[in-house]
């Protein structure tokens, strides 16, 4: 059985879906020259730096310690000096304390410090060695991982689901990390789950992805709790709500959070750097990223966090032709760069490079009022409606028709035969309606 949601898109149906230039590529490691650290990838106050230009750190050294209650520490993700400590612009973000350190590519690890095995590590040790570890969401959402698997009080959650639909178009990193790497996937999902104390836990991915359910099935043969789930190849089917409405049937209300479905999801990247925090003692210093589009060789490389995105589109072969955007993330959700010398952060699964031809967008027309993206909006909005009120900055309006529920996943603007922006016109709405607190 197939499980879904009702609504969204068809990507892959309408051959947008981008995926086959890169999913066939072995992940391979690219290491930079110098990596660019910012201190504040996460959501939550940025990290506090503890190292001055001069220093000489070692990998997986701290660089920036936690702030606040759900803050996480950062970690060199290269051996060498430190060359600046300095404001840098981030995308989508004010300019934000970076630390620079040129690489000696000795690789030299500071000293680790093991937890324990996966069945074996000592559960109410798990979250803090998640913290100390600087995990953060590696779907794209960045919220500290430690923070999401500690409860509030009268809260509880009974399942766990690993996310590894990767319904995103054009990327392929989660795809290549399930089917080699499933082992750890799996690990990962067990210590959330005895950290939890949750009996059950769920692979989630989509079907088309099968060379990966069998990996992902034969590492999780007789591995307590744990099943692996097949979805239906659709478009946002890895969206947290989408998901849990699939996988368990539960509804996550209005304005609410998996864990009032009582459910907890974690990204599969998510799941193996918590394997890594608490069986090898590493932090997170490295990612899986998928590089494609008008690049001459697409590929899935392993990079440091900090490594300039121009150097990762360089080591996939460097474009194909003239790129017209470069986008952070897949083609729906992903955001343009205006600058591709900008670090990549713990967050970044993806860099599509667009030609200058598909990069053009088509002038909006006006409504024709055909309904398409009613049937398309996974969290069953009014689109249409919405937009008009955010056309005439009624933003109160738009909040009683529940804008704030838009996971801004952009499969209206998709099917829009007007070529009206719906996402982007939403995306504006709910960060005014939080700015002015409407
Ligand atoms: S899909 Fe576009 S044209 Fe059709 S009703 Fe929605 S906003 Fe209007
Ligand atoms: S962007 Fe928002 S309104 Fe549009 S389909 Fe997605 S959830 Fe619905």
């Amino acid at each position: 059985m197939r499980l879904s949601f009702k609504g969204g898109i068809h990507p892959l149906r309408e051959r947008h879906e981008g995926k086959n230039a890169s999913k066939g590529q072995p992940i391979r490691a690219y290491i930079p020259q110098s990596v660019c650290i910012p201190m504040d990838m996460h959501i939550g106050a940025p990290s506090a730096p503890v190292v001055a230009k001069g220093d000489r750190v070692k990998m997986g050294q701290v660089i920036a310690t936690a702030v606040g209650g759900i803050g996480i520490p950062v970690h060199a993700s290269v051996s060498g000096e430190v060359v600046a400590v300095s404001q840098k612009q981030l995308l989508g973000k004010n300019p934000s304390t970076c630390v620079e350190i040129r690489n000696d590519l000795q690789d030299e690890w500071t000293e680790l410090t093991p937890l324990g095995e996966a069945e074996t590590a000592p559960a109410e040790r798990i979250i803090q060695a998640v913290r100390d570890a600087g995990i953060c969401g590696m779907g794209g959402a960045c919220f500290p991982t430690h923070a999401k698997m500690s409860l509030p009080e009268g809260k509880s959650v009974d399942t766990v689901i690993l996310n590894g639909a990767e319904c995103e178009t054009f990327l392929t990193s989660d795809h290549r990390l399930m089917l080699e790497e499933p082992g750890r996937v799996v690990d990962g999902l067990r210590l959330i789950m005895r950290a939890m104390k949750v009996s059950r836990g769920f692979i989630a991915v989509e079907e088309n992805k099968m060379d990966a359910v069998k990996a992902m099935q034969e590492a999780a043969r007789g591995r307590e709790g744990v099943s692996v789930v097949v979805l239906k190849t659709k478009y946002p089917q890895g969206g947290e709500k989408q998901l849990i409405e699939a996988v368990t049937g539960r509804q996550v209300p209005s304005g609410g959070l998996p864990m009032d479905a009582h459910v907890n999801v974690f990204n599969v990247g998510t799941a193996a750097a918590v394997a890594d925090a608490v069986i090898l003692g590493r932090p997170l210093v490295s990612r899986v990223t998928t590089v494609t589009g008008c690049v001459k060789e697409p590929a899935n490389l392993l990079l440091r966090i900090g490594t300039p995105v121009q150097e990762a589109i360089d080591a996939a072969g460097g474009c194909s032709e003239e790129p017209g955007k470069v986008f952070l993330g897949g083609s729906m959700t992903g955001i343009a760069m205006p600058d591709t010398s900008m670090p990549m952060t713990k967050a970044n699964n993806g860099i599509v490079v667009m030609g200058q031809k598909e990069a053009v967008v088509a002038p909006p027309t006006p409504c024709i009022r055909c309904a398409r993206c009613l049937a398309a909006c996974p969290i069953r909005l009014n689109p249409q409606r919405l937009k008009e009120l955010c056309d005439q900055q009624d933003y109160a309006k738009a909040k009683k028709e529940h804008v704030m529920d838009c996971i801004v996943c952009g499969a209206c603007s998709y099917v829009c035969p007007a070529k009206l922006e719906l996402s982007p016109a939403f995306k504006e709405a709910k960060d005014k309606i939080t700015a002015r607190r409407i």
